[in-house]
């Protein structure tokens, strides 16, 4: 697979869906409470329990989710999320997902469409972009990361490890920032020093994703 041709809009029923679905939902259930701790130094501490509970949801709907199509799949784990999860990140990555899988639902469907329209969502929702400390510090770099790749043909295996370092490096740049959106915004430059959650959440979730399509990337 070649990062140009975007083998990973999955046709289902495609075991790919399962596995990422799965990881994502390892990702969050593993590291709920590092996503408290982060939120607690810097926000309302609950992070970690709004993504669960998200989550938790989604594991509820899992069986009937990986029978849908992806662009289906996409959308109703958004609307599940923005239902559930209740803090500020649940409208956000409602949209980004909302938004994906309605990318995925064209004929032109490409994973770059999908990640330029669910960016672009998450930034119109949060009125925010790149640099004010949030998870579109992740988001942003890995949507570039991704076209970079394509740009350059590169080779699936090298894109996804290319996506998952673009990934990291998004959530360590939050660490000297200080906040200008979110809760965190009210501690001003008190914020600076910390890892932000969302940030944190959106590389985890990433990550997972990566290393699904790693498993059997050529
Ligand atoms: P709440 O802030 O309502 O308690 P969460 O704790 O679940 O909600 O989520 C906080 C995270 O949401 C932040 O760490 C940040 O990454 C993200 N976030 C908050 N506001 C915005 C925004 N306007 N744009 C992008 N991301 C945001
Ligand atoms: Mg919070």
């Amino acid at each position: 697979m070649n990062a140009t041709q975007e083998a990973p809009v999955l046709q289902t029923p495609d075991p790919l869906l399962a596995r990422l679905l799965d990881a994502a939902i390892e990702a969050i259930g593993t590291n709920a409470e590092r996503l408290g701790d982060l939120d607690r130094a810097i926000g309302d501490g609950d992070h970690g329990l709004n993504m669960l509970r998200g989550f938790a949801a989604i594991a509820a709907q899992r069986d009937a989710l990986v029978a849908l199509p992806l662009a289906s799949a996409l959308e109703s784990m958004g609307t599940l999320l923005v239902m559930t999860v209740g803090g500020a990140s649940g409208p956000l990555y409602g949209s980004l997902l909302i938004a994906m899988g309605k990318a995925a639902a064209r004929d032109d469907a490409s994973v770059l469409a999908m990640l330029d329209e669910g960016v672009a969502a998450v930034k119109r929702r949060g009125k925010s972009d790149r640099g004010e400390k949030t998870m579109l510090d992740v988001l942003v770099p890995v949507q570039l990361a991704w076209a970079q790749s394509c740009r350059e043909g590169l080779a699936a295996r090298a894109a996804l490890e290319r996506l998952r370092r673009a990934a990291k490096e998004g959530l360590e740049a939050t660490r000297p920032l200080v906040a200008s959106k979110g809760r965190a915004s009210f501690l001003g430059e008190r914020s600076i020093g910390h890892l932000d959650p969302g940030a944190c959440s959106s590389f985890l979730l990433v990550d997972a994703a990566c290393a699904a399509f790693l498993e059997d990337a050529p």
